[in-house]
């Protein structure tokens, strides 16, 4: 399979123009070269997030990552359900967890290699009440009687709130070293022109330090024919490994921050329904409604934190000064049709040390973010905002993006033999046309 970083053939910018011309035609249909690149199709629904993502190995880490991270949600909920002595009777469940929701539940429970998929289903609320009835400790019967909670009953409350949190650190490392792992396999799909689709990895490494040991191995489901049955993808660079870890940081911090604010959520909820003698049938509502929220939180954390992670894994694993170009879905949202999808950015190796008009708008680079700012402040990032599905996508030498933005379109031979003279310090030809690009430069 050719190399789509393939250096050009030496002392082909000496050579006669028709000479180059051919030997240039020839390599591009040998890489088998579109006339130009696709910039939709890829990412996935960024206003469906219970949509899959179009990439079958992201889309599997968001469901499981999404599942690891609802499960101590639905726990803790289901005990304050019966430490209220609350019931799901009457409870309208649409309304709380969305149309859409449903139609992903009923699509995982058909998934035959999704473990986890029966337990995670509609009714694993209900399950989880029924079984706990009997060893419930119904500690906080609701009374509607407008009586304050006693101190007591609060502390016990929050000890209950509190009871089950998990351990996350090593579970949300797992996650980014497999979403790191997948941003550089990407990366290799790339420089090999492999497809990716039907593409299944043996096994991720759960760690960052086992993700530096230990390669990938990849293999295609036999269907896809024309595919190489067995590919291996390096272990992780430093530079990948260290993206790698700055995202599992980030993503712990989202985590302990959502936890809290739903635990906290939970609580004024419970006391607000006390202080205004809500009935049982309108605090199980709201509670419910509440859940189906969180629900909707992890789903989100999950696609943002894998979105960040896999992607700032991808751009580290490129060269300072390469060039990419944002891929989104054709339903992607305005912000990224006008700040990423078909535009081209070149990358850093590091952050810069200085914010300019530059950096902000036409480089890119592992860590760069909208973190922290506000719409109206929005810089060209992956992901832009939460939920989103974009991701980069190497532009290759022989590919230049139209001024303005759009699809990547092959280069004129020109273009590319005037470029191999400058990197060669040979200067430009003058009896070629100067590439755009390189005019202001050259006067
Ligand atoms: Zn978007």
């Amino acid at each position: 399979m050719p190399k789509l970083n393939i250096q050009l053939p030496k002392g082909l910018e000496t050579q006669p123009k028709e000479v180059r011309e051919a030997v240039l035609e020839t390599m591009r249909q040998a890489l088998k070269l579109p006339k130009e690149l696709p910039v939709t199709h890829s990412g996935g629904n960024e206003h469906n997030m219970w949509e899959r993502n179009h990439d079958d190995l992201l889309a599997d880490a968001e469901d499981d990552f999404y599942e690891y991270l609802q499960a101590p949600s639905t726990q803790r909920m289901a005990d304050v359900f019966l430490a209220l002595e609350l019931t799901t009777d009457g409870i309208d469940m649409e309304k709380a967890f969305s149309m859409a929701w449903s139609a992903y539940s009923d699509e995982l429970m058909k998934s035959p290699n999704k473990r986890q998929a029966k337990k995670n289903a509609k009714h694993l609320f209900s399950d989880l009440i029924n079984a706990g009835k009997a060893k419930a400790d119904q500690f906080l019967k609701y009374l509607q009687d407008g009586a304050p909670m006693t101190k007591k009953e609060i502390s016990a409350l929050n000890k209950l709130l509190k009871a089950k949190l998990p351990e996350y650190a090593d579970k949300v490392e797992a996650f980014m070293t497999r979403a790191g792992g997948i941003g550089k396999i990407r990366n290799e799909a790339e420089k090999q022109n492999l497809q990716m689709v039907g593409m299944l990895v043996d096994r991720f490494p759960e760690t960052i330090q086992a993700a530096r040991r230990e390669s990938l191995v990849l293999t295609t489901k036999e269907k896809a024919a024309k595919l190489p049955k067995r590919t291996t993808v390096m272990p992780l660079t430093p530079q990948e490994s260290r993206a790698v870890e700055h995202a599992t940081h980030s993503a712990a911090s989202k985590i302990t921050e959502v936890t809290a604010r739903h635990i906290d959520g939970i609580k004024q909820l419970v006391l607000r329904a006390q202080k205004e003698r809500w009935s049982v049938a309108k605090l199980q509502q709201a509670l419910f409604d509440m859940y189906g929220e969180q629900n909707r939180d992890w789903r989100r954390v999950a696609i943002t934190e894998l979105s960040m992670a896999t992607n700032d894994a991808y751009l580290s694993g490129l060269e300072e000064g390469e060039s990419v170009v944002g891929m989104g879905s054709q339903d992607a949202c305005k912000h990224c049709k006008q700040y990423v999808i078909g535009k081209d950015f070149t990358v850093m190796g590091e952050a810069p040390s200085e914010d300019t008009y530059s950096t902000d708008m036409k480089h890119v680079w592992a860590g760069k973010s909208n973190y922290g700012r506000r719409v109206s402040e929005y810089v060209p990032a992956i992901p832009m905002h939460p939920n989103c599905r974009c991701r980069w996508h190497r532009v290759s030498r022989f590919y230049k993006v139209p001024e303005g933005g759009g699809k990547p379109k092959l280069k004129e031979s020109w273009e590319l033999i005037q470029e191999e003279r400058l990197k060669r310090g040979m200067g430009l030809d003058p009896n070629l046309p100067t590439p755009y690009s390189m005019r202001t430069s050259e006067g």
